[in-house]
């Protein structure tokens, strides 16, 4: 960084803010999304540091609570990361190997990946094109080609902080026999309307038996790397704690013996998954201004969406008033084209998802090229334009300038 001052300052002063624009923009990188750390945050994550408890401490279960009470379930339990809390919830579900369990493949592996954990198939079903969501018309027909417990499981995904509809989903899940976990990642705070009017929160389980976050960077509350499962379902809720921590307890209700003060059982075979207190003192200090940046995301959705009605060419995956905005994607004709001309004006958007099911590990399973094609033209076509509570009305002016500028030539 050069500082310019005296009379070399006095040569660029007249212009100047054409120039700090310029500069601005060549220096500051434009990701899709990034966390928002303060200095709240820093004091909480320092003040843990130097307490008694850097893991297994009174953080933990305070991060849980709070979590729980904004997302308005009765439990909540705290994981390492957003894949362990989709392990634990396919562990606390019982998938046994052979089973099949059914996901869409426009989502992030691990959502597939957890179901091959337990030894368990995944099968997948098509996407609506107009949201990117599973599509339960086809969930339906699969389940009906199917003799009754065929199929185990399903895990929809909010995919891009748009909410499924949960209480279809459930309906299918009851007639078919099938447990249900909700893959919320992406929607914290977002909400679909049920039949009876009533706003129901992701996550709040109402309708799914399970429902898991990740707190990644990128996600709307960060704590490097973090996740978290709600439930209103007491008997998973103790199977999870259990499966966290090893399958060992000490809680005397649940002994089978009592040797003395120091006495545990490892009742079944869990995993290290905890998430340690320095990390939860984070997500406790990001929650408190989780709505603020829930907020900033619908507003800078509502700006994209006015900018790119004008712009033939730019068109945005399904809206919804509950969408949380974890990503904004719009879909053009030359995805690579606008992808690569970004970058050169240093904006760096992203591609969710290359379909699951085409990854060479999932076509060594058996799946191929073709099977969901509605999932595969969206691929084709998809990008994740930046969407962050920080950033800038003037960044986001300037990333709207230059997807102008690449569609109007
Ligand atoms: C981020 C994410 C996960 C996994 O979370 P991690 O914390 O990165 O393990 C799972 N599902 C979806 C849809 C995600 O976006």
């Amino acid at each position: 960084m050069l500082y310019l001052c005296g009379p070399a300052y006095r040569l660029i002063r007249p212009n100047r803010s054409y120039f700090s624009f310029l500069l601005y923009h060549v220096e500051t990188p434009i990701p899709y999304g990034r966390q928002h750390i303060t200095a709240a945050d820093v004091q909480a994550v320092t003040e843990t540091l130097l307490s008694d408890f850097l893991t297994q401490g009174p953080k933990v279960a305070e991060f849980e609570e709070k979590f729980a009470a904004y997302i308005g379930a009765s439990y909540a339990v705290a994981v390492s990361n957003g894949t362990a809390a989709l392990h634990l919830c396919t562990l606390a579900l019982e998938v046994q190997p052979g089973q099949r369990v059914i996901t869409t493949p426009i989502t992030f592996a691990a959502s597939a990946n957890s179901v091959l954990y337990c030894g368990g198939e995944v099968h997948f079903a098509d996407i609506d094109p107009a949201t990117g969501l599973i599509d339960l018309q086809k969930v339906r027909q699969l389940l009906a080609a199917h003799p009754k417990g065929y199929f185990h499981g399903l895990i929809p995904v909010d995919f891009a902080g748009l909410p499924v509809d949960l209480e279809a989903a459930r309906q299918l899940c009851d007639e078919f026999g099938l447990w249900l976990i909700e893959d919320a990642a992406h929607s914290p705070g977002g909400f679909f309307t049920d039949s009876q009017g009533v706003a129901q929160w992701c996550g709040n389980g109402q309708y799914a038996d399970l429902a898991i976050f990740s707190f990644h960077p990128v996600k709307h509350i960060a704590t490097g790397e973090g996740g978290m499962i709600t439930t209103n379902r007491k008997d998973l809720y103790d199977k999870l704690l259990l499966l966290r921590t090893h399958g060992i307890t000490k809680d005397p209700g649940l002994l089978h013996h009592h040797h003395g003060g120091w006495y545990y059982e490892m009742q079944t075979l869990g995993y290290n998954y905890r998430m340690p207190d320095m990390l939860t003192a984070l997500g406790i200090s990001q929650l408190q201004r989780a709505d603020e940046g829930l907020a900033r995301r619908r507003q800078l959705a509502a700006r994209y969406d006015a900018a790119f009605i004008a712009m033939p060419g730019v068109q945005p995956l399904g809206t919804a008033p509950g969408h949380a905005y974890h990503l904004y994607v719009i879909q053009v004709d030359d995805r690579k084209g606008l992808y690569d001309f970004l970058r050169t004006k240093q904006i760096f958007a992203q591609v969710h998802y290359i379909p699951v099911h085409t990854m060479p590990y999932y076509q060594q399973l058996g799946w191929k090229k073709g099977d969901f094609p509605h999932a595969e033209a969206y691929y084709d076509h998809c990008l994740s334009i930046p969407m962050f509570p920080s950033l800038t009305d003037e960044q986001q002016a300037y990333v709207v300038a230059c997807i102008q500028e690449f569609i109007t030539h």
